[in-house]
């Protein structure tokens, strides 16, 4: 070898050392770099926990601060007009609480009619755009957006007079078309809105307390929509739909003797697809896994010909004729071409094999898991055991929480200290003044038949002048919320201990059409060997096959975006908020955080890919979170026992309660109280029922 190449090779063997040095200080440098980070997270992570801790001990001086807090940051935001909600199953805790909420159940959908209102062209302009020019209102589909427009009736306000009144309980939204408004919290000037903005949102969704008031600065033209009109359009716009679809599907042979729930489920993950005239939909010989029914215009189906360049005509299908079945059944070679050949373009509704079969033995296995014997032995097993016991003869000994409509006691039975129950007492009159008593009724009906392991039991119900009562099993190891408070966060495992638990609970119910609709720590309780159950059946309800449900409710930050877009809402609904408990355990707060609902709710809509994960999230837990959390409810992922981040996890010791739980509760006896917060003393004293009947099945 010369004495140059051999020279060039030294050079490049230093070159390469020297280059191999400098990567190890990189690579040295990015270790720290990440070692910094995570002590950031941890600290940040401490701070929430130290405010958290803060609330919780200057409660009173606290809850002011936060109302003026959200003041300051509305300057910002978008307008101050609708805010604290119509509470449901908020407590009174000392801390800050995440309330609940409902909206009053809507009334039977033939029940309800929408008026149109003739306006100008001009004016539905003007109306469009201020919806479309809304954080939340312009998630809304044409079809509806088209149909609010139509249903906003003309009003007018006289310079200084009020349109909206601090505090009080809102049911209209409006669109400013002339003039100008003042907005104002607590007498003080907050902002002036000009033509072509919505303002009081928040009351379409549900019964809300306006947070501020809006004065006409000059003589106004509004534009206006009651929430009952808002949510008939919603509603409407949605069965008709599911109606049209799933009466497409019963054309199409293969389809044609599947049940009605089974054809509403397809019909929710027919995706709508357009195509411009001449484009080819499908081609032959090409392979192709989808589906197609014709949702609009005209498609031309041709075969090639052996030795002929010209396509031959076959024929012309139209609205409700459907192509490329076979390749549902696995038979995946195209044997015609489908050519769009409508000038206005075609719409197709599509489906893949994939989701088709997914979807199918989704079904099946949630349908066969469960058979519903045991209801009937629980129920008959408890009543002996409770049938004669009366109020009197149970023993207040300590206040466990306070929920929406009054306390949670501990008692006893007979002075009996070796057993211990939990004591939901609520109030009647302020139950019917939310108009919740459906939803009282179904909580006791749910958590009366339910025999799960994983949701707390409920022994006996009474009632009184004043109250009803829910004689439950008291769960004394305390909320997973203050175990998260203490701690911050969790760990993989400790979190998939907890979520398993709920995947435990959720598979009972949803195998019996049931949607619990509350989910987030403050309803986890944990018994005293550290498993975790699900309590407060507020919002549960039975569905019927298939069917969806209407009413808004939740908890602002667990809430589906289908929930908040009023699309009709299903089991998946509570795969959406598994998601987000999931982040909250692992991060200590929730993905979707705003200062208040509607920011949150608009945060939601965002959709969870807007949302950054701390690193302490493992990869296999974000990608279960981000199939949970997906935008579309029929894709959301429901058999999550199989999913790789319980790779390895023991659903059978869970089942059988061999598995050790996590954190072990310190419960010193059947009597022990240390695990809650302390509660002053209930001052109010509710008025007598009205004697309606109403509860008459309690
Ligand atoms: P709820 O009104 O059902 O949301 O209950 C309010 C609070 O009371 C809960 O968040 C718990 O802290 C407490 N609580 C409710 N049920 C029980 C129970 N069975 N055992 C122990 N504590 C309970």
């Amino acid at each position: 070898m010369s004495t140059s190449v051999m020279n060039r090779l030294r050079e490049l063997e230093y070159e390469l050392g020297r280059r191999q040095s400098e990567m190890r200080k990189k690579d040295e440098y990015i270790a720290r770099l990440e070692q910094r980070l995570d002590e950031r997270d941890a600290s940040v992570r401490h701070l929430r926990n130290e405010i958290d801790k803060f609330r919780q001990v200057v409660r009173p001086l606290t809850q002011h601060i936060m109302a003026m807090q959200i003041s300051a940051e509305d300057l910002i935001g978008f307008n101050p007009i609708d805010g604290s909600p119509s509470v449901v199953g908020g407590s009174l805790k000392g801390r800050p609480t995440r309330q609940a909420i409902s909206a009053e159940p809507l009334r039977s959908i033939d029940q309800l009619t929408i008026v149109k209102v003739k306006k100008s062209a001009q004016s539905r302009e003007l109306i469009k755009g201020a919806i479309l020019d809304n954080d939340f209102m312009k998630n809304l589909e044409s079809t509806q957006i088209r149909e609010i427009v139509d249903c906003m009736y003309p009003v007018e306000y006289a310079a200084n007079s009020i349109i909206i009144k601090e505090g009080d309980v809102g049911s209209i939204v409006y669109v400013m078309e002339e003039g100008r408004v003042e907005v104002s919290r607590e007498n003080k000037y907050l902002s002036t809105l000009a033509p072509g903005k919505v303002f009081g949102e928040l009351a379409i969704l549900y019964n809300c307390k306006r947070t501020a008031t809006i004065k006409a600065a000059t003589d106004c033209k509004l534009w206006a929509i009651e929430r009952q009109c808002f949510q008939t359009i919603m509603m409407r716009t949605g069965l008709i739909r599911q109606t049209e679809y799933t009466d497409f599907l019963k054309s199409v042979p293969i389809f044609k003797d599947l049940p009605e729930e089974t054809l509403i489920k397809i019909s929710d993950v027919l995706e709508e697809t357009f195509y411009n005239a001449g484009d080819y939909i499908i081609r032959q010989g090409a392979r192709g896994d989808t589906f197609f029914i014709i949702n609009k215009g005209k498609v031309k189906v041709t075969i090639k010909q052996p030795n002929n360049t010209e396509e031959k005509y076959i024929r012309t299908l139209q609205k409700g004729d459907f192509f490329g079945e076979k390749a549902l059944q696995g038979d995946d070679l195209r044997t015609a071409n489908i050519i769009a050949c409508d000038p206005e373009g075609v719409s197709c509704l599509v489906i893949d094999r994939e989701t088709f079969n997914q979807l199918i033995s989704g079904l099946d296995e949630i349908r066969t898991r469960y058979k519903d014997d045991d209801v009937l032995e629980r129920m008959s097993t408890t009543n002996k055991e409770f049938q004669n016991l009366k109020l009197s003869d149970l023993q207040v000994l300590a206040t466990l929480g306070v929920g929406g409509f009054g306390r949670v006691e501990l008692v006893q039975v007979n002075n009996d200290s070796t057993r211990s129950f939990a004591l939901k007492q609520m109030k009647k009159s302020q139950i019917v003044e939310t108009r919740q008593q459906q939803h009282i009724m179904s909580e006791k009906e749910i958590m009366g038949e339910a025999n799960c392991d994983f949701i707390v039991k409920l022994f006996k119900t009474f009632k009184d002048q004043k109250y009803l009562y829910m004689l439950m099993e008291s769960c004394l190891g305390g909320e997973l919320w203050t175990i998260l408070r203490d701690r911050g966060h969790f760990d993989d495992s400790t979190t998939r201990f907890y979520t398993g638990c709920v995947v435990e609970a959720f598979d009972y119910l949803h195998s019996r059409n049931i949607i619990y609709r509350d989910l987030k720590p403050e309803n986890l309780l944990l018994d005293i060997s550290g498993y975790v159950k699900l309590v407060d059946f507020g919002f549960a309800k039975k569905l019927q096959n298939g069917r969806k449900t209407w009413t808004f409710c939740g908890t602002p930050e667990y809430v589906a975006p289908e929930v908040i877009l009023n699309r009709g809402h299903d089991i998946s609904a509570d795969y959406w908020s598994l998601g987000v408990l999931m982040f909250e355990l692992l991060t200590g707060t929730p993905p979707f955080t705003g200062a208040d609902p509607m920011k949150t709710y608009n945060i939601i809509l965002k959709g969870i890919d807007a949302i950054e994960f701390p690193r302490n999230i493992t990869r296999n837990a974000r990608v279960l979170i981000k199939k949970l959390c997906r935008d579309n409810p029929a894709e959301r992922l429901t058999e999550v026992q199989k999913h790789k981040w319980f790779d390895g996890f023991n659903w059978e010791g869970l089942r059988n309660r061999t598995l050790t739980p996590p954190i072990l509760p310190k419960v010193r006896s059947a009597i022990d109280t240390s695990n809650f917060d302390n509660y002053p003393p209930d001052a109010d004293s509710p008025p007598p029922d009205d004697n309606s009947g109403w509860d008459i099945n309690f």
